[in-house]
């Protein structure tokens, strides 16, 4: 029995291959890829040359159902890789598993990075129950209707987002939610400029955007104030890494919705607690 493996790649740090994404993509007879040059310095990396090579972009996905098939059903394996990531997570791939699900051929994974999970699991909203968006509608009235539906939705939402929309986006986001909603914006993660903004859709400042984003939207049901104990948790990390007094209860008042002058009051209590 052959098998169609979907097979995670770094989403910017090539450290983040895994062993066994090296070990399927040099054992198999097939790989197909939104880049043939990307994927190659991807392949070069791992010590994999000589590889066959298909374009599987959102043009050509369909295209390649036979031909995959064809490699299937004379015994050879074949895999799907995107430029980054998880194939099939705002990516190619879905169409592909959907023809060979059914057939006498297996489908599985070699599981690893998606920017959705990373910048869910780190921005400490809640993550017990998620909706991921991906990529909004670019506009009219699927766009507004989609931020309805985000503004209205209780649990945490993660939507993707390119540089050059990643302000109206914000925008967006703010009119539909309101300004008090709590965002968690990540960008370039993994890479050298990763950075996590914390804050409320009204005051949050991600400057002029450069690289890849994450918003991560707390959910309408989840505007919950953060408890004392969790708040000096944070104050504790924030002046541990160097932070001043001022800064460290601003960050704290704007990720947990707390007042400044309460959160700075309790960063105090902390540093007299930590002998400062
Ligand atoms: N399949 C990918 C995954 O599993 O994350 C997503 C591919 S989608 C075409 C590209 C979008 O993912 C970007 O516009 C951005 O929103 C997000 N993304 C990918 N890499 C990222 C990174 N290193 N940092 C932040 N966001 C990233």
């Amino acid at each position: 029995m052959s098998t169609l493996w979907l097979v995670a790649t770094p989403i910017g740090n090539l450290g983040d291959l895994a062993p066994r994404a090296t070990e399927v993509l040099a054992s198999v007879d097939l790989v197909c890829c939104e880049d043939t040059r990307r994927t190659g310095v991807l392949l070069r990396h791992a010590g994999i040359r000589a590889k066959r090579l298909t374009v599987c972009n959102d043009h050509t996905e369909h295209d390649r159902i036979n031909e995959v098939r064809r490699v299937l059903d004379s015994g050879g394996d074949v895999a799907i890789v995107s430029d980054a990531g998880t194939p099939g997570i705002s990516d190619p791939g879905e169409r592909i598993v959907r023809s060979v699900v059914g057939t006498a051929h297996d489908v599985s994974a070699v599981p690893g990075p998606s920017a959705a999970i990373m910048a869910l699991t780190i921005s400490g909203l809640d993550a017990t129950r998620f909706v991921f968006e991906g990529f909004l509608p670019r506009k009219g009235r699927d766009r507004s209707d989609r931020l309805s539906l985000i503004a209205s939705e209780p649990r945490t939402v993660v939507v993707y987002e390119a540089p050059h929309r990643a302000l109206r986006t914000l925008d967006d986001l703010r009119s539909a939610c309101g300004s008090d909603r709590r965002v968690v914006i990540t960008r370039e993660l993994t890479k050298l400029h990763e950075e996590v903004v914390r804050g409320r859709l009204g005051e949050i400042d991600i400057g002029e955007p450069r690289g890849e984003y994450v918003f991560v939207v707390a959910g309408a049901a989840d505007d919950e104030p953060a408890d004392d104990a969790t708040v000096e948790a944070a104050l504790d990390a924030a002046l541990s890494a160097g932070t001043s007094t001022r800064d460290a209860a601003d960050q704290v008042a704007a990720a947990t919705g707390r007042s400044r002058r309460l959160v700075y009051n309790l960063a105090l209590a902390v540093k007299e607690r930590r002998g400062e």
